[in-house]
């Protein structure tokens, strides 16, 4: 089922998503419409929060453009940090409008903690590309956006843009 994606600057984007403890099938729905929906609309991770949910479940596929798709699941997912701090360039998000794009400090390697779709525990380690993606879902789950890591005068000027559009009927 395709859900629909909150976009800034709703303010439940800024909720503290709540974890995940029971294992049923709702989740496994949850789960399969957000990577529906995350396929639909050309992204690479898509976190609960972006459709509604304020639980700890991300989706995410590093290889969408590649021809042989991996879509993954993670529930209450925990980053350690272990790489180098790089700059994600051109970094983007469903929820923020006017496919508006910023380089985003990150880390290019960390080991995740999480939870697979029946809740057994797990740990693995990511780098580069899909690294950066968990980063930007996991952010989500504490209520953070790219945006929030962006100059101020950088955040000024995009907040006056949106503002400009929502008046305008939110047409681009
Ligand atoms: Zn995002």
């Amino acid at each position: 089922m395709l859900l629909p994606i909150i976009t800034y600057p709703d303010p439940s984007l800024k909720k503290i998503a709540i974890p995940i403890t029971e294992f049923d099938d709702s989740i496994r729905d949850l789960a399969e419409s957000m990577l529906e929906t995350m396929y639909v609309s050309n992204g690479v991770g898509l976190a609960a929060p972006q459709v509604g949910r304020s639980t700890r479940l991300i989706v995410i596929d590093p290889d969408h453009y590649n021809s042989e798709k991996n879509p993954r699941v993670f529930i209450n997912p925990e980053i350690e940090l272990i790489g180098e701090n790089i700059v994600s360039e051109n970094e983007g998000c469903l929820s923020v409008p006017l496919n508006y794009r910023a380089d985003i400090p990150r880390n290019n390697k960390i080991k995740v903690k999480y939870q697979n779709i029946l809740g057994e525990i797990k740990e693995e380690i990511f780098e580069g590309f899909p690294a950066i993606i968990i980063q930007h879902e996991v952010d989500h789950l504490d209520g953070k956006l790219f945006i929030d890591k962006i100059s101020r005068l950088k955040r000024s000027l995009y907040e006056s843009k949106v503002k400009k559009w929502i008046k305008n009927g939110g047409l681009e």
